[in-house]
Order: structure tokens, then sequence, then C-alpha cells
């Protein structure tokens, strides 16, 4: 892709008003678009980056068996009320009526719709177990939308949803979950631990919390500094250096974190208020055992800059960038970058072609903005070679172009 024809180009000024760094950083790079508190756009830039995002989490759910498909967004009340979250919720939920007085809210999660497919689809033990999944919006009338995109009003969920025979198959695919979850997180490389959490509108049931280490997170999270346990501050009930009372080794260290997944070990509330019963191997009827399992690509991007960045800029990680190289041609090497372009394209590698007639400095300074991993430079100083350059690092070194392509392949 040509720079001079990527929409929009970067600012140079962070809009204002705004406090965080993902929100800086994003609308500068030209990632994100402010429509009003909470809601946003994803630009070209940005939506290839919540792209790469989603494929991993895709990837992930797929090799647990998780089967995608696309649920709608307006609900109508009925379906609601029969678990009582018409009323329960009423605090985060966007409710409307159409033209003939029928009441409808905006999909702020989807257990009720998924229980209703099953009641629809799901007749004995031989239909379980299922798991199901989509990438879609979700609307929270939440009170405080600062922190940039961390916290939409309207935001993207992937959000897993899977039904059992029993406890014990629940709890053994709950698990798996958990051990997808931490795939996903590993590979985009934060540093985040898991917090037992409370259940919030969703069960009393205690429920598992996957927390990105940052300072630019509105959660306070308590963990352990020698084993795994960790807990959020809703429930946990001691303080920052405490011996840990799960391994009675190491000491209880305290910190700000971004929560970007959540898992739900639901039971059979939901089958059972809606009644979702299925027949088991002695004909007897049963409620279905409930799980979901949330992540937001968008607060996921969020958290990605706030981890991920430095005076200049951001910082992608390799597997989310927008782009794997950003190529900027100065005077003097066109027919040089030209021949790098084409190459680097037909081999299949993404490039960002900075083909703007401006200067050096406001390229690099564009280039270390946006955060491409690698930069390559043409020049007439470069000759037949290409100056390559990593995001983070601030040495450089020439290399032909032959051996730029082997190594972005
Ligand atoms: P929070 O405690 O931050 O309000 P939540 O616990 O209400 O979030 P869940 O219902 O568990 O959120 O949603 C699953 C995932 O969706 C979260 O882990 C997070 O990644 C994302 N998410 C939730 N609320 C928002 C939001 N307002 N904006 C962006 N992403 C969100
Ligand atoms: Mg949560």
């Amino acid at each position: 892709m040509r720079y001079s024809q990527l929409f929009p180009k970067t600012k140079k000024e962070a809009p204002k008003g705004a406090e965080s760094v993902n929100h800086k950083l994003l609308v500068r790079g030209g990632f994100i678009d402010q429509l009003m508190a909470g809601s946003w756009t994803l630009l070209p830039l940005g939506w290839r980056v919540v792209n790469n995002i989603n494929q991993i989490i895709r990837e992930e759910m797929n090799a647990v068996g998780g089967q995608e498909m696309l649920m709608p967004l307006l609900h109508p009340k009925e379906i609601w009320n029969e678990t009582g979250r018409w009323d329960k919720a009423d605090e985060i939920m966007y409710k409307l009526k159409d033209a003939r007085d029928r009441e409808y809210v905006l999909s702020f999660t989807h257990e009720e719709i998924v229980m209703d497919l099953l009641r629809k689809n799901i007749v004995s033990f031989k239909d379980l177990p299922v798991a199901v999944y989509h990438f879609s919006t979700k609307f929270r009338n939440e009170p405080r939308a600062r922190s940039g995109i961390l916290r939409g009003r309207e935001f993207m969920m992937k959000d897993l949803y899977s039904a059992h025979t029993s406890e014990k198959d629940l709890m053994e695919y709950y698990e798996k979950v958990k051990g997808a979850y931490v795939k996903v997180f590993e590979r985009l490389g934060f540093d985040y631990r898991v917090t037992e959490a409370g259940g919030g509108v969703f069960t009393d049931k205690n429920t598992h919390e996957f927390q990105v280490l940052s300072a630019g997170g509105e959660d306070t999270i308590f963990y352990c500094d020698s084993c795994d346990w960790g807990a959020n501050q809703e429930i946990f009930k001691g303080s920052q250096g405490d011996k840990c009372s799960e391994c009675g080794k190491g000491q209880v260290v305290k910190t700000k974190a971004i929560e970007v997944g959540n898992v739900f070990p639901l039971g059979t509330w939901y089958a059972e208020k809606m009644g979702m019963y299925f027949t088991d191997s002695q004909g007897q009827k049963k409620p279905v055992w409930f799980g979901s399992y949330g992540i937001g690509p968008t607060r996921v991007m969020g958290a990605l800059v706030e981890v991920n960045h430095d005076e200049r800029g951001i910082i992608w990680p390799e597997v989310v960038a927008p782009f794997a190289v950003h190529l900027v041609s100065l005077p003097g090497a066109e027919k040089q970058t030209k021949e790098a372009y084409g190459q680097l394209k037909e081999v299949g590698v993404e490039v960002l072609w900075d083909d703007r007639e401006v200067s050096a400095g406001v390229k690099f300074a564009d280039a270390d903005l946006i955060g491409i991993p690698v930069r390559l430079v043409a020049s007439a100083k470069s000759k037949d070679k290409l100056e390559w350059k990593a995001r983070s690092s601030d040495k450089t070194e020439l290399v032909s172009l032959d051996e730029a392509v082997k190594r972005l392949k």
C-alpha cells in the first residue's frame, strides 16, 4: 500500500482531553477515530490490527472445537425477561422501542440468545457438547468511558459459549478454554496473570480473568510473586506484602492491570430459567451445564499500545502489525524503491510504502509513530542496498534487497 493513498494521515497533536497512551497514539497514528465518548471507528490501519488479533483468537477457538457463527445484535425484551436480566442488568443495557412500541435491547452479551438457540436444536445427550462463538459488537452503557479504546460503549467482543451434559464435562472444557486463552495471550506477547474474580451480572460463581500488567489499567489485581495465584480487588480480602496462602512461599503483589479476557463456568442456572433440558442416556430430563468465555479484541489493541510504545510512538509486535515493513523512499532512490516494493509484494510481504514528497524527518517520525516492526530506507546514499532498522532498536544496518526479502518472508 502506498502511504500517499492511505486514509487518513497521521496527526501532529493528540486529541484534546485524551489522557491515556492508547487514545493519544492510536488517534495520532490514524488507527481509530472517536465519534462520541466510548464510540470509535476502526480506521483502515486499526481494522488491520484488529483483524490480526481476531485471527489469532479464531485459530485458538477452533483448536478447542469452537464453531464460528454470527448472532443478531437487536434482541427482543421477552428473551431477557426469561432470566430476569431485563431488570437485573438494566444499568448497562441500551433499551429501545420501535414505532409499534415493541421493546428491544442492543446486545450487551449473548447468553440468553445462545440458550434460545440450544433449546431449539438440542434434544438428547447425543447432541452435546456444543461450543459456538462469534465476533461482534457489544453495547454497554458504561458510566465512565475514558481510557481510550480500552472502554467503549460500543466495542468488539469474541464470545464463546459451551453446553455440556455434566458439571465434570463443563469444568474439563472450561480448563481447555483457559488453555486456549493462555495461548492467545502468549502469542500476543503479553505479561499477564490469571485472576479469580466475581461473576457480576452473569453468575454467583467465581470466574477467571486474564489481566495484562499495565500502569494504564483500570483494574487492581493481586498476585503471588512465586506461584500462579492471583485475584482481583473485588474478591481479595488481604493486602500487598501478605504471604501467599496458596503456596506459602511467595509474597502478594498489588498492581494495575487491564482485563482482556474473562471465562465464566455458569452451571445450570440459565438452562433452568429458560427450559433447556436434554434427555440423558437413562431417558431422564436434565438441564445443560453452560459456560461463556469473552475476549475484547478492540481492548486488546489498546492494551498492546499501553505496553508497547516509547516517546515517539507505537511498537507493534510482529504478529499483529498492520504491515510487516515500512518502506521509506528518499530522493535519488526511485528505481531501487520500486524494485523493493514490487519484489516484497510479489512474495506476499505486506508493505507500507511512504511515497510522499516530504522530508526524511517527517517520514521517519511517521514511521516511528505508526510503529511497523521494520523500517527499510532506500536513498541515494545507500546505493543498491537498503537501510534496515527494527522499530524496537536504534541500530541500523545495510542489507541487500535479497537479504531483506529473505528476512521478511
Ligand atoms: P470490565 O470489568 O472491564 O467492565 P467486564 O468484566 O464487564 O469488563 P466481560 O463481560 O467479562 O467484561 O467481557 C469480556 C471481555 O470483553 C473483557 O474481558 C474485555 O476484554 C472486553 N470488554 C468488556 N467491556 C468492554 C468495554 N466497555 N470496552 C471494550 N472492551 C470491553
Ligand atoms: Mg469481566
